[in-house]
């Protein structure tokens, strides 16, 4: 690993802020590849921009700019028109455009348009001289990466070029795979797949080298698959659970009745428990439906038979729920079994003491992020792992826990809606249980897509339901302005930019707009984790009505008083994400509410969300989600990373999967071990994947 200080222009205050994007080595920035990439259309006729979108126009400037003073803004306009129509095109607090822009010049401008009374209005745009667009820019597409503060598009797109020329960067994206692999499945070759990725000339060359690094993702993780698969079949395990009649008696106490398909899901597990086998198990169930009980009772059952079992949460938050709850199905049944919490945040002399507890196992159930697997944590006797809406726990900590004491039995929880074919390729080695009914007494989630107009409309509902008891959360794409403002620079994407909800400005104009008996409170990434989880409790309790968010909340939070989703902007999130979001509520008996604010007037924005709108059905959700991407979609990767490809897309790119397969397939018929001198790349890269730390959240 080469420290990024080592490139030019990088000095330690930049390198700080890149940390913060999980960037301190060469080789991360090599591989941090762009979330989007804007294009450069040829410019187009008046008539033909479309309001809400991006538009590019030329002309030979006619008129001089003229500038007008509203509302303390300084506003610089120029009118522009052809054959077709009329533009105004305006600047906010500019006046220095005045003087640059110069009559008779040929100039390219690209902006976002609106309408306003029947005019066309292109605000903020960039200004080309014509020559230089379409000399430089025209028919490009320009990497979009995602940025934090102190970082910016530009300086990611120069580092990246940078570090690309490096010999760490030559010796990273090396090609690894037989010549004949890359032939038979049309392949671009790596070094130019990587750094198409960044800086692609053309809108093909960038799908070549975006399937390139799909066809490597999904032949690693069939490699590994086939690795977790040998590791498991057959096993015998050290931790076989005898029948107990305490967990039976436990199922049936709880607060609620099991549904039957929980039922049969613990059925699965307590089997495979018993079996005397280790238990490689998915437990698959759409948002709401009610998979954590189920791993609550494989725990608890693991712990009465005198085993240890942890479950891992990707976020802290939810961890520290499942802490409660589980503490809380405990408490006065006096089974003799102590949960304890381990998070990354906690002060030293916590993390000691769980250390300590864990290590005499005086505790046997144990609740974490993935600091439950850091070096200073030792399990006495640990017999089963449940992981909780993630995929990434590695082969080679599983062995390495093999070696220590035993291969533990392994539970998976998802709610990732995969369809039958492709879960056979994804999770073949696994056995599957599926919860598909949800508790009853459910009612179904009522959504509505609304404009910003209904802003008010959706607060009175609100405080309605806040006078019935009920609370709700208000979900906002960033937390405050300046975030978005570094997202949208040199990019000009994402929603509609006229009005972007953050979290800190919602809370001051709600806080002034809701009467004083409405408690607000705010939940955000950026805040401690004590903080969080002071936030978190508020709104668990009661303490706080409203909950306004980023999506922090968006797997696992389980508050089931909540009866309202509101979602700002949400034509920015995907629908997958939003469908997870929307999880959050109708987790009672009481009638929920999911109210999307559409910010966009583009007709895809209505399209997409109408879908989220119209159904439930995680899975119909995500098959139509794919379907308006088509293949021809650049953004991809929407199901939030959780089988842990950084490229690849599990729907959008499934020809590839298949390809993988195969070839995964008929490598190891020929050389199983990966000893011949021609897979000796993909020996090395396969076990770099395998040591690659899964827990990094
Ligand atoms: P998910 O599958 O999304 O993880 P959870 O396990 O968080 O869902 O369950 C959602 C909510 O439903 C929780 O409040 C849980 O206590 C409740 N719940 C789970 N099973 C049942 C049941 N059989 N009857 C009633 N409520 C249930
Ligand atoms: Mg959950």
């Amino acid at each position: 690993m080469t420290d990024i200080t080592s490139l030019k222009g990088i000095g330690e205050k930049t390198a700080g802020a890149l940390s913060r994007l999980g960037i301190s080595c060469v080789e991360e920035l090599v591989t941090f590849y762009p979330r989007d990439y804007e294009e450069f259309p040829a410019p187009t006729e008046i008539y033909k921009l479309i309001p809400g979108t991006v538009g590019t126009v030329e002309c030979v400037l006619g008129s001089p700019v003229s500038i007008n003073r509203y509302n303390g803004m300084v506003i610089a306009n120029v009118y522009i028109s052809d054959m077709g129509g009329r533009l105004q095109i305006s600047w906010y607090n500019m006046p220095y455009i005045r003087s640059s822009l110069k009559q008779g010049e040929h100039y390219v401008f690209r902006g976002r348009v609106y309408e306003k009374n029947g005019r066309r209005i292109m605000s903020q745009p960039k200004i080309y001289r014509a020559e230089d667009y379409k000399k430089g820019y025209q028919g490009r597409l320009m990497p979009v990466y995602r940025l934090c503060k102190g970082v910016n598009n530009r300086l990611i797109m120069k580092t990246a070029a940078e570090a690309l020329r490096t010999p760490e960067a030559l010796k990273l994206t090396e090609e690894f795979l037989p010549r004949n692999m890359i032939a038979e499945n049309h392949l671009m070759a790596e070094p130019e797949a990587v750094r198409a990725m960044h800086f692609p000339k053309s809108r093909e060359e960038l799908f070549n080298a975006r399937n390139r690094l799909s066809f490597d993702e999904f032949l690693l993780f069939m490699l590994l698959k086939r690795q977790r698969r040998e590791l498991y079949q057959g096993q015998s395990s050290s931790y076989r659970c005898r029948p107990d009649i305490r967990i039976l008696k436990l199922a049936a106490e709880l607060p609620f009745e099991l549904t039957k398909d929980q039922s049969s899901a613990f059925k699965d597990i307590s089997r495979d428990l018993s079996s005397g086998k280790v238990m490689n198990r998915l437990l698959e169930g759409d948002v709401g439906s009610g998979k954590t009980i189920v791993a609550f009772l494989a725990m608890i059952y693991a712990g009465l038979c005198g085993y240890q079992s942890v479950i891992m949460a990707p976020t802290e938050v939810l961890a520290r729920q499942h802490y409660e709850s589980l503490t809380a199905l405990l408490e006065g049944r006096g089974l003799g079994l102590k949960a304890v919490f381990l998070c990354g945040s906690m002060t030293r002399a916590e993390k000691e003491e769980a250390y300590s507890l864990i290590r005499e196992q005086r505790a046997q159930l144990i609740i974490g992020t993935h600091a439950l697997f850091q070096e200073n944590v030792e399990y006495k006797s640990l017999g089963l792992v449940v992981t909780d809406e993630q995929h990434r726990f590695g082969v080679s900590q599983r062995e390495t826990m093999k070696r220590k004491g035993g291969l533990p039995h392994m539970l998976l929880m998802s709610a990732t809606p995969i369809p039958r074919t492709l879960s056979m390729i994804l999770y073949g080695d696994m056995d599957v249980s599926v919860i598909k009914e949800r508790p009853e007494g459910r009612l179904p989630i009522k959504n509505t897509v609304v404009g910003p107009e209904y802003r008010r409309n959706a607060y009175k509902f609100i405080y309605d339901e806040i006078k019935k008891g009920h609370r709700a959360y208000i979900v906002c794409p960033a937390i405050e302005r300046e975030d978005e403002e570094e997202a949208l620079e040199a990019s000009g994407l994402g929603g509609d930019g006229a009005e972007l909800c953050t979290v800190e400005e919602q809370a001051e104009k709600l806080r002034k707009l809701f009467p004083k008996e409405v408690r607000i409170g705010t939940l955000h990434g950026r805040m401690k984790a004590q903080e969080k989880e002071a936030a978190m409790a508020a709104f668990k309790e009661g303490l706080t009505d409203i909950l306004i968010s980023t999506t922090v909340i968006e797997v696992g939070v389980d508050v089931p008083e909540a009866t309202v989703m509101m979602i700002e902007n949400a034509e920015r999130f995907g629908l997958s994400q939003l469908h997870q979001l929307r999880g959050r509520v109708g987790r009672g008996d009481a009638q929920s509410y999911c109210i999307m604010i559409n910010t966009s007037r583009t007709e895809e924005a209505a399209e997409r969300l109408g879908i989220i709108r119209a159904s439930n059905d995680g899975f119909f959700i995500a098959s139509e989600d794919l379907r308006l991407r088509g293949p021809g979609d650049l953004f991809g990767v929407r199901q939030s990373g959780e089988l842990g490809f950084m490229v690849a897309d599990i729907y959008r790119d499934e020809t590839f999967l298949h390809l993988a397969e195969k070839a995964a397939e008929e490598l190891m018929l020929k050389d199983a071990a990966l000893s011949e001198p021609e897979h000796e790349g993909i020996a090395r890269r396969l076990s770099a994947y395998m040591e690659r730390s899964f827990y990094d959240v």
